[in-house]
């Protein structure tokens, strides 16, 4: 009875204003990697060196073999996260990112724009398959994965949990995924 008549006297937008705030602490967990909120991602190496770890998203693409040229020449070693569907178009080059002593990981089989709201045995499904791809094509097993946008959530968590993969984050990010222009970078 009291919290009825406390609730009448609230003005509805009153009531909207932490429902407003949840969701803005949700989104800024999903979308923030680095705020490890729904999972810790490793983002930065606890070190005093000054070290860089490179990382490209989202191949193979078509420039795989340029930028693999680039890495040989200046003798500096990188991360894949691969999505299991590109596998799929470039299985040589995929092998040649081994052989040349980069690291592989795990970055989803669709790259789905509705990849967040996945159930997690459907992100499940699609780890394992393109974990299955790397191992046909390498002989390796990764333990490494990189949300796909950076997006967490709990079912992630759960599939992640379930396969035992390690969340790669970052602290620097290029958007040369998101920003068109080639000047621009
Ligand atoms: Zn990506």
């Amino acid at each position: 009875m009291i919290v009825a008549i406390a609730f009448s006297k609230i003005s509805v937008p009153w009531l909207l204003i932490p429902i407003i705030i949840y969701s803005a602490i949700e989104s800024y967990g999903a979308y923030f990697i680095q705020s490890g909120f729904h999972f810790k991602s490793l983002c930065k190496a606890k070190t005093n060196e000054k070290n860089i770890v490179i990382t490209f998203d989202d191949g193979p693409s078509a420039n795989a073999k340029e930028v693999l040229e680039k890495l040989k020449r200046a003798n500096v070693k990188a991360t894949f996260f691969l999505i299991g569907k590109n596998i799929l178009n470039d299985k040589e080059v995929v092998k040649q990112i081994h052989d040349e002593g980069h690291l592989i990981g795990n970055h989803s089989f669709t790259h789905s724009g509705w990849f967040d709201l996945f159930s997690a045995n459907r992100i499940k499904s699609e780890l394992i398959q393109t974990e299955m791809l790397i191992q046909e094509t390498t002989g390796i097993t990764t333990k490494l994965f990189r949300p796909p946008f950076g997006v967490t959530n709990p079912n992630l968590r759960k599939a992640l949990t379930k396969l035992n993969l390690i969340s790669i984050g970052w602290n620097v990010r290029s958007f040369d995924t998101s920003i068109k222009d080639e000047k621009k970078n």
